[in-house]
Formats: structure tokens, C-alpha cells, sequence
């Protein structure tokens, strides 16, 4: 699936393709002078310039104008030719043997009916694609009264041209078909192991993952981390009272409420059961602080329908240098642990402080958080 910047960037190269046709189409017009097949011709050109707008500027599914426009280029080609031969008794305009302009004009469109459809139809696409113009050529190719034998050698070599590059085009089609739903059973797998099913954020290893990450980047660099974690209060309660449909819908609930509220510099995930971690490189505690307030508030004002009002108790701990990611995120519990002491629905932070200062009061004993 593309996400809505490829789809844009790709019908902005359509719309510029798009653009490429009409001037081809208007030059060609021209050097017909403007007989039935210019005329024709300079016809195509305007749908090409509507396709350019419709691509550019339209809500169409890309899709469906794709699909026109590979049914434009066809048509364009192969009546362009067969106009060319049956108006040539009244136009008067010589016919010719030679092929060799059709070779790399079809090639082009098979290659690109192998960019917009999936290899099998793309395969019978060409496939008649090659026929009707082989079928045109060689009509026209009969008309032609000093034809000699060397033509039909010729058409035999294209026939067999075709042969060899419908089968080498259509083997990378395949490689990138498989390519791609490989590139797609990754991002699944990924999905899997790294969210949560029930909510969609991060999991457990994944915001773990981060926090080691995080924990390294800002003890190295010496910026500030602080980490908020949090459970909602009574949570089993709400399960046995509303049942288990309604917990996960709560889950749900807090979990889009939070993810809504936090910096898209920050990270947010399920630790547990009810419980979550959010992440905020470059934070101070007292602004982790603040936020967890907001975040507290955010979910005790989202009623769910004739659910009782849920609330969540909130513990913050700001990075010390003499931290580990253990010891960060036990004392971020020990503060969401007394926050639960004092009565639940509030937030509480550890107020442990600077290594210069722990070792003056010598209140920092590492083993405490193992
Ligand atoms: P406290 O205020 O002290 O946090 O109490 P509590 O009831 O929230 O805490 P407790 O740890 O006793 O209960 C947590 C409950 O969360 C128990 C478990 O069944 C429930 N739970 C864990 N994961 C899920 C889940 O995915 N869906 C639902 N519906 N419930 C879950
Ligand atoms: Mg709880
Ligand atoms: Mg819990």
C-alpha cells in the first residue's frame, strides 16, 4: 500500500508523463499537417493534457486514472497506425514496410502496462498488444507494393525480439511482485513483534528497545530523559464489573488519548497489562511533570458510554547519570507506586536528584534498583 506521500509524488510523475504525451502528441499533430491522423492525434494530445490536470489536481483513485491512461496510450498507438493504412487510398500518403519506429514505441508500453498491472495481466496485455500490432504492420506491410522478402524476414526478427522481452520483462516483474510482498510480510512481521495487537502502540520490547536507546543517547550526551509511567486505577474492578470487552475498550481508549497527547518526539508504549511508559528525550522532570498532569486529566475527562469515569495514576523520573535503564525505570515505579499510596488519580514524582548531590547526602545506593 503507498501512504499518501508516494501517492502524491507519483501522481505528480504521472501528471508530468501526462504532460510528456501532450507535447509529443501536438508535435506529431503537426508534422501530419493536420490530416486525419494529425487531427487524431492532436485529439490525444487534449486527453493527455485533462489526464496531466485530472492527476495533478483531481481526487480520482490513481487506479482508475492510471488504468485510462494506459488505455489512452494504446488506443493512441494502435489507431494512429491503422487510421494511417485505411485513410491512405484518400489521403494519398505512401505506405511503408518498415517497422522499425513500432518496435521501441510498443516496448515502451509493455514495459510500462508491466509497471501499472500485475505480471499476468500485463503478460496478456502485451501479449495482444503484440499480436494486433504484428497484425497491423503486416496489413500495412501488404498494401505496400515493393515489398520484398526482406520485410518479412524483418517481421519474423520483431516477432521474436518480442518473445525474448516479453519474457525477460515479465521474469522482473516477477522479482519485483516477490520483492514487494516480501518488503510486505517484513512490515507485518515488524507489526507483530514490535506492537501491540489490542492497541497499536509500541509493546514492551519495542519501547524497551527505545528506552535503552534513549538512555544511552542522553547519558552520552549529556541531555536531559525523564520517563512517565502509568496504570490505570481499579482496572480490575472495571473488568469484573463491565467485563472484559469493556477493559480493552478502555486500554483502547487511554492508549489513543495518550498517543494524541505526547510530542511525535516522544514514545509511547505498553509495559503491561495496564500499564504504559512514555518516553521524552530532552525533558526536565518538571515538565515530564506537567505533561503527566495533562495526560491524567485527558483520561479522567473521557467518559466511554455508561462506563464509570477511569482514572490513572502517574510516576515520573528524570535520568541521572548514575542510572541504568533498570534503576530509571524502577524509580519511575516507585513514584507511581506511592502515587497509588496517596489515594490514585494523581501523579508523583522521584524526587532523587543529581549524582553531586546523592553523593553528598549519600542517599543514592545503585542496588536499591535491582
Ligand atoms: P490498581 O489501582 O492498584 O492498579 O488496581 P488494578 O485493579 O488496576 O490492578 P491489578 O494489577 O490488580 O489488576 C490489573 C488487571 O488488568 C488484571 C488483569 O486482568 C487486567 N488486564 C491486564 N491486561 C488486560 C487486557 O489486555 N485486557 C483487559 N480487559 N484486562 C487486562
Ligand atoms: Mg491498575
Ligand atoms: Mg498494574
Amino acid at each position: 500500500m503507498l501512504d499518501s506521500k508516494q501517492k502524491k509524488l507519483r501522481r505528480r510523475m504521472f501528471a508530468i508523463g501526462a504532460l510528456f504525451g501532450t507535447i509529443v502528441s501536438v508535435a506529431l499533430a503537426f508534422s501530419n499537417d493536420f490530416n486525419f491522423v494529425g487531427i487524431f492525434t492532436f485529439i490525444c494530445g487534449i486527453a493527455w493534457l485533462s489526464l496531466a490536470a485530472l492527476f495533478q489536481f483531481s481526487t480520482f483513485k490513481l487506479r482508475a486514472l492510471e488504468t485510462i491512461a494506459f488505455a489512452v496510450l494504446c488506443t493512441q498507438y494502435m489507431c494512429a497506425d491503422l487510421l494511417y493504412v485505411l485513410l491512405s487510398p484518400f489521403t494519398g500518403q505512401e505506405l511503408f514496410a518498415e517497422f522499425s519506429g513500432d518496435l521501441w514505441v510498443l516496448t515502451i508500453i509493455i514495459i510500462l502496462g508491466f509497471l501499472f498491472f500485475k505480471p499476468r495481466r500485463a503478460l496478456v496485455i502485451s501479449i495482444c498488444l503484440i499480436i494486433v500490432s504484428g497484425l497491423v504492420v503486416t496489413f500495412r506491410g501488404s498494401l505496400v507494393t515493393d515489398r520484398d522478402f526482406a520485410s518479412v524476414i524483418e517481421l519474423l526478427k520483431a516477432g521474436l525480439y518480442f518473445l525474448v522481452c516479453l519474457y525477460l520483462i515479465h521474469t522482473l516483474a516477477m522479482f519485483r511482485t516477490a520483492a514487494k510482498s516480501a518488503k510486505t510480510e517484513a512490515k507485518q512481521l515488524e507489526k507483530l513483534a514490535f506492537f501491540d495487537e489490542l492497541t497499536g502502540i509500541a509493546n514492551r520490547r519495542k519501547i524497551a528497545e527505545v528506552l535503552t536507546k534513549e538512555v544511552a543517547s542522553a547519558q552520552r550526551y549529556q541531555t536531559p530523559l525523564s520517563i512517565i509511567m502509568f496504570d490505570i486505577d481499579y482496572f480490575k474492578k472495571i473488568n469484573d464489573q463491565y467485563g472484559h470487552n469493556f477493559g480493552d475498550i478502555t486500554l483502547k481508549e487511554v492508549s489513543s488519548s495518550v498517543a494524541n497527547t505526547v510530542r511525535s518526539s516522544d514514545s509511547f508504549g505498553r509495559w503491561g497489562g495496564e500499564e504504559f511508559l512514555c518516553i521524552l528525550p530532552n525533558t526536565k522532570a518538571d515538565v515530564a511533570f506537567e505533561l503527566a498532569e495533562r495526560l491524567r486529566l485527558g483520561i479522567s475527562d473521557s467518559l466511554i458510554d455508561n462506563g464509570p469515569q477511569i482514572t490513572a495514576s502517574f510516576g515520573i523520573a528524570q535520568l541521572l547519570n548514575l542510572d541504568n535503564v533498570d534503576s530509571f525505570i524502577n524509580r519511575a515505579d516507585q513514584a507511581l507506586y506511592s502515587a497509588k499510596e496517596q489515594g490514585r488519580n494523581r501523579c508523583k514524582p522521584n524526587l532523587l536528584r543529581e549524582t553531586s548531590e546523592i553523593n553528598k547526602t549519600g542517599e543514592y545506593n545503585p542496588s536499591h534498583f535491582n
